[in-house]
């Protein structure tokens, strides 16, 4: 099985997912993201086709896009979403990788080992974060508490003008 190497894999490549990817492409890492569907969109791919969103656009912007209005209302509908979480991995060339399930994450060394069972993406300690988001003794995975409360943090610190 041929095995390429990053700094980060990143799971699926939902609303959570691109978030991580902006901040991952800010700190120049060399990262990929895996996501099982054939398209962007995440989970709004399945939902009914009138839903909207119950928060006004700028409410729903990822880190460093704005949502556009809605064209009618305060809230933006379904269709509008997918346009903007389209246009959001499109904007930032995020590495984005479809169709790929990820089936296993295991360590491998004192790095993780990512499979969807035909390839697999090491994800190799980097310094400082690694620090900041230790793989626990015990557990194959990083803590991801840890590192929501960062991209929070992050996301806190996001100047208004970012969004232009
Ligand atoms: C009915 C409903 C209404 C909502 N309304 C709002 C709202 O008004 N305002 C608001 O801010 N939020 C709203 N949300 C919340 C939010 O927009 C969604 O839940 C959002 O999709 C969450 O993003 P996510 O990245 O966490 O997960 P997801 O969108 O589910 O993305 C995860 C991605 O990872 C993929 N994936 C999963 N497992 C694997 C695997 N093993 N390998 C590879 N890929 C994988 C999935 O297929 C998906 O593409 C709403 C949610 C729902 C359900």
């Amino acid at each position: 099985m041929t095995t390429k190497q990053f700094d980060v894999v990143v799971i699926g490549a939902g609303q959570a997912g691109l978030s991580v990817g902006y901040y991952l492409k800010r700190a120049g890492l060399d990262f990929i993201m895996l996501d099982n569907q054939e398209t962007s969109g995440g989970a709004w791919l399945h939902t009914w086709p009138s839903l909207r969103l119950f928060s006004p656009a700028p409410m729903s912007s990822l880190p460093g896009r704005l949502m556009p209005k809605a064209t009618e209302g305060e809230y933006p509908h379904r269709s509008e979403v997918l346009s903007y979480l389209a246009d959001y991995e499109q904007h930032y060339q995020l590495p984005i990788y479809r169709p790929h399930q990820v089936q296993t994450v295991v360590r491998d060394n004192d790095a993780l080992r990512v499979s969807d069972g035909k390839y697999s993406w090491l994800a190799l300690p980097v310094p400082g974060v690694m620090k900041k988001f230790p793989i626990s003794k015990d557990k194959t995975h990083i803590s991801v508490n840890n590192a929501i409360q960062h991209t929070i943090k992050a996301q806190k610190h996001t100047k208004e003008s970012e969004f232009l």
